[in-house]
């Protein structure tokens, strides 16, 4: 387990379908990332409506020596209506079965030979931890999967798992706008077994640009005079203060820009003061600590 590390940064692939980019740039996109040591990508068997990682896969199969230069991330476990999946309901599914159904379709999608790490995407409530364990077990025998984690887990839900099978990760939700993640325990959790967490929509999935809410607004106002001190931009100073926590979080970005992928990478230079970390705390709750 020791010799597999993240890149600090890593790139989330769910919005890869929106930014319209030909086989060739996303071969350029990707060598960018790499030349800004971003080598870990993140992607799930649902994005872009199930055709996100093929987007990706194209690419490697156009320019196969880059998979060697990457860690590819995915996940499964989300049963997502669509046209070609007719299910009564949006439902999980962590079955041996379905497990191993999608974990081949990434491998096919990616042109990959091997996923680096699987997450089980969301908590499904028929879990059978013991099953699911022997699940891991299996696949990564057989060669297809190094390493395995989850995300949106809430701490007694990876640590039921964690007890069967030693888990790489717990990929949350944190930003300036959405702080849950200090207070439920997973970060605390994260802290107390060093596996460090990957932390999705950093930017608020770009709502601390462009949100409306008074929360937002709030937020934005701060961390734009704090930004203008460390003479960075608001983009680099909402990463540093994901970065800032103790739990050592690899921070996804979500941007199709190489500019922004500049900007995330930026942000391993800054190291926030404790005031500034907390003034932004304070902006996003709306009042002081108590
Ligand atoms: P994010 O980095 O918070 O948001 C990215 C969005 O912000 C993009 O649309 C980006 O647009 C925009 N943005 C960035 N800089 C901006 C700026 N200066 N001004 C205005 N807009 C700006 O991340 P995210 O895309 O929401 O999530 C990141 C990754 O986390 C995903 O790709 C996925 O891999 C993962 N994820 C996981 C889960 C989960 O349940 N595990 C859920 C959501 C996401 P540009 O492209 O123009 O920069």
């Amino acid at each position: 387990m020791q010799d597999f590390e993240l890149s600090p940064i890593v790139a989330g692939l769910w919005r890869i379908a929106d930014w319209n980019l030909g086989v060739q740039e996303r071969v350029r996109w990707i060598e960018q990332a790499l030349e800004l040591g971003i080598t870990s990508f993140d992607h799930a068997d649902i994005y872009g409506d199930y055709h996100a990682e093929a987007l990706f896969g194209e690419a490697l199969k156009a320019e196969p020596t880059l998979r060697e230069r990457m860690q590819l991330v995915t996940k499964c476990g989300v049963r997502l209506r669509s046209a070609q999946r007719q299910y009564r309901v949006n439902y999980y599914d962590t079955s041996a079965a379905y497990v191993r159904t999608q974990v081949e379709q990434s491998l096919r999608n990616l042109h990959a030979e091997h996923l680096d790490l699987v997450l089980i995407h969301r908590p499904d409530y028929l879990m059978d931890a013991a099953a699911l364990a022997d699940t891991f077990a299996t696949l990564t025998l057989e060669g297809k999967v190094s390493h395995w984690g989850v995300s949106n887990h809430s701490a007694s839900q990876f640590a039921l798992l964690h007890g069967h099978y030693r888990l790489l990760t717990n990929q949350v939700e944190l930003s300036a706008l959405q702080m849950n993640a200090l207070d439920d325990g997973t970060l605390d959790q994260a802290q107390q077994l060093g596996l460090r967490p990957m932390i999705w929509s950093p930017l608020g999935g770009g709502q601390l640009f462009t949100g409306k809410t008074e929360q937002a607004v709030r937020v934005r106002s701060a961390m734009t005079a704090i930004a203008a001190r460390y003479d960075i931009s608001i983009a680099v100073l909402a990463i540093a203060w994901v970065l800032r926590h103790p739990s050592r979080p690899h921070p996804i970005t979500g941007t199709g820009r190489v500019e922004g992928l500049r900007d995330a990478v930026a942000a391993l230079d800054v190291r926030l003061d404790a005031q500034d970390w907390y003034a932004i705390w304070t902006a996003s709750k709306g009042h002081p600590v108590p």
